[in-house]
């Protein structure tokens, strides 16, 4: 049973939002693209595990997508947790292309792409370091943990797989991630005692879901260039910023495309970047709609909460605004 979903991440959502408005000639656009490329690939990785562990018979489980456990003055995280009677399962994944070479003498794992030699921290050091933090944090609410266990999924099938020490521990731990049906079932066989009850299952389930964060990094730190970056309505079509409205809809002067709520990716773009809060006359000036009618008239069409008067009206993003 998946008992916790994994969520397009707002990470990703913001980085999406700043890189589509920065302003096209500043040299830092470029780390902020590769950084949205990483943390996409990432993502990618995540669900094509997921997608796998779907496929396999997961009815006396419990999973565990993408938690982030607050400890001490920061977070442990994990991809994927497994939960049975028996033992408990961290699954981190890797989406890295290239060629992958674990060195576990030296916790490196080398990563060769196109003659370029990266080096990546070790991923099964990794999951043992979340595993001990787990167990720590559920001992801290009074509950053994049961033994864990601990893989690293990699999840490009393109990458190629090098173990040249032939080290036990990561031809053990190491799997590609459309294998995961024939590399959790040994666990079974190595854990036999029966240590948690379904109820006991649920418990830690509550427990991990109600203690989760999840990320929203602000970009407030960003030292984001907030005067530069481009405001307006973007075309759907030809992704061209300052498209006009107009008799109740959005026409782009370059394309010729109409739109009805071209606004509500703008309206998202502002809150991922400037925070979640607008009023009528912001709405105005990054929309570019003069008319204070027409901003409450496409202000209403969202799903938003608001507070205050007519006049000083703050906007929130409503429940389902990001959905
Ligand atoms: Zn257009």
């Amino acid at each position: 049973m998946i008992e916790k979903t994994r969520e397009y991440p707002k990470e990703i959502m913001i980085l999406e939002a700043i890189v589509r408005r920065f302003p096209p000639d500043d040299f830092k656009k470029a780390e902020f693209e590769k950084k949205l490329y990483r943390k996409r690939a990432g993502y990618k990785g995540e669900r094509t595990l997921d997608y796998f562990l779907e496929q396999i018979d997961h009815s006396e489980m419990l999973i565990l997508h993408d938690l982030r456990i607050p400890v001490n003055s920061t977070h442990f995280q994990i991809d994927t947790l497994i939960l049975t009677p028996y033992f408990l399962l961290i699954i981190d994944s890797k989406n890295y292309a290239g060629t992958l070479i674990f060195l576990p003498e030296f916790n490196q794992l080398i990563r060769v792409q196109n003659d370029i030699e990266e080096v990546f921290p070790d991923p099964i050091l990794q999951t043992k370091i979340q595993a001990s933090q787990l167990k720590a944090f559920l001992k801290k609410h009074h509950i053994t943990s049961p033994p864990t266990e601990n893989l690293v999924a990699i999840s490009n099938a393109q990458s190629i797989i090098k173990n040249p020490t032939n080290d036990k521990e990561v031809s053990y731990r190491v799997f590609r991630s459309s294998n995961v049906a024939f590399k959790i079932p040994p666990f079974y066989q190595k854990h036999t005692q029966f240590l948690l009850s379904k109820n006991d299952m649920k418990k830690i389930a509550r427990l991990l879901i109600k203690a989760h964060e999840s990320l929203v990094p602000d970009p407030k730190s960003m030292n984001l260039p907030f005067d530069k970056l481009i405001t307006g309505v973007q075309c759907p079509a030809c992704e061209t910023f300052g498209i006009v409205y107009h008799q109740g809809k959005w026409t782009c002067k370059s394309c010729g495309q109409k739109s009805k709520d071209a606004h509500f990716q703008a309206l998202k773009d502002y809150f991922l970047i400037y925070g979640p809060s607008i009023t009528s006359k912001q709405f105005r000036e990054f929309m570019k709609v003069g008319s204070p009618s027409t901003a409450k008239r496409l202000l209403a069409s969202m799903s938003l909460t608001f507070d205050g008067t007519t006049k000083g009206r703050i906007y929130f993003p409503g429940k389902s605004f990001f959905d």
